[in-house]
């Protein structure tokens, strides 16, 4: 066992406060990772404020982890001490399932373990990135490739994929309208990465207040969702769209922007259902979709693209005492684009 300096929050309701935690002996097969940067993840805050449910305290968030190795375990063969490496927000799954046998380990079956708040293998809770260091098993650690900074990679461990992925899989391309719904952590990633993927990008936001950086980033066109005009100008126009809003917005009105076969990807994950109009689907063999992150190799693929393109996420880096100020930013959307801890200052 070794001993982390790590930030937990210690209820649904008090902030977070520095804490030490203890990570396991480095088994055979596990990497230990000298966390540089952890990025901040509205699912942070989601979690630890209990709104997706139980959470056991104190809680240790982080699941956008980037760093470097430190001690490897006897058999462990796709990383070696010193290379720069990540971490997302799974750090497990069975193996065995279906999913996982067909490399979704997202998806697995029983439920892949999460990089923070599950119960881990040996029946310890996982605690995440918010901390100095961290003992996972090889196969989900993630190779940085040269041309990507640690402090810009972390954010892609999480915001990086939960776009990409979906992008890919509802083929976002030359050709194809694509809209992004709320421009924070994911939706700046989603804009940058649809628009090298060769979409024409445009940005639902709730005002115009960060047009210019839309379009900076790579949108073809920015509406205010505040704006009725947008709902009418926009009817009937895309051929995805990918909402990252963390809040209940009125997804039937969205469904209308959405050309016949369409699809409408949910990756915000509020915690309340959100009702979809029916006859807003079946009149035009619209589609309303989920996604969860992306599998391990596809993380990779996703990395690697993001280096040959020379895609990186915005971000402010903070010290670990600015935590708390910055999930309240995070709660007001005022992001740009994403809060990355700087793990030298944990303390
Ligand atoms: P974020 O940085 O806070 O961005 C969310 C954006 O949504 C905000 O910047 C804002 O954009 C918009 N928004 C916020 N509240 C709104 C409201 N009441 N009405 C309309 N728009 C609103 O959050 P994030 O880290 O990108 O995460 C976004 C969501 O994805 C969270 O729910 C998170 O838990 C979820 N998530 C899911 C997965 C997955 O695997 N599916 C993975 C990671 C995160 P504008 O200011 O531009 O309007
Ligand atoms: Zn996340």
């Amino acid at each position: 066992m070794s001993t982390a300096n790590a930030y937990a929050a210690p209820s649904a309701h008090d902030a977070l406060t520095p804490t030490t935690i203890e990570r396991r002996e480095v088994g055979p097969r596990d990497v230990a990772i000298d966390i540089k940067y952890c990025g901040i993840c509205h699912s942070d805050i989601h979690h630890c404020r209990g709104e997706w449910g139980d959470v056991p305290y104190p809680a240790v968030p982080g699941h956008e982890i980037a760093g470097v190795v430190s001690a490897v375990g006897a058999e462990v063969r796709k990383h070696a001490v010193g290379d720069r490496v990540g971490v997302g927000c799974m750090v497990n799954s069975c193996g065995e399932c279906a999913n996982c046998l067909k490399g979704d380990e997202q998806y697995c079956i029983p439920g892949n373990t999460q990089t923070y708040g599950s119960v881990d293998r040996d029946g310890t809770i996982t605690r995440g990135g918010y901390s100095s260091h961290v003992v996972v098993d090889e196969a989900f650690v993630l190779r940085i490739p040269d041309g990507l900074e640690l402090d810009v990679a972390a954010p892609l461990l999480c915001a990086g994929i939960t776009t990409y992925s979906p992008l890919r899989h509802w083929e976002a391309g030359p050709g194809r309208q694509v809209a992004v719904v709320g421009l924070g952590g994911l939706g700046h990633m989603a804009v940058k990465l649809a628009s090298a993927m060769g979409a024409e990008v445009t940005v639902l936001s709730q005002t115009l207040s960060k047009q210019e950086d839309g379009l900076r980033m790579g949108a073809a066109a920015y509406h205010a969702t505040s704006d009725p005009a947008t709902f009418e100008q926009l009817a009937n126009r895309f051929d995805l769209i990918i909402n990252t809003v963390s809040a209940e917005i009125d997804i039937s009105a969205f469904l209308g922007l959405l050309a016949t076969d369409g699809a409408l990807v949910n990756v915000g994950a509020p915690s309340a259902p959100l009702p979809v109009a029916v006859f807003s689907l079946l009149l035009h063999r619209r589609s309303f979709a989920g996604s969860a992150i992306g599998s391990i190799a596809e993380t990779q693929e996703m990395l690697d693209f993001c280096a040959e393109h020379g895609i990186a996420p915005e971000i402010e880096t903070i010290s670990a005492d600015q935590i708390n100020d910055a999930w309240e930013r995070v709660m007001q959307s005022d992001v740009r684009y994403r809060f990355v801890i700087d793990s030298s200052t944990l303390g």
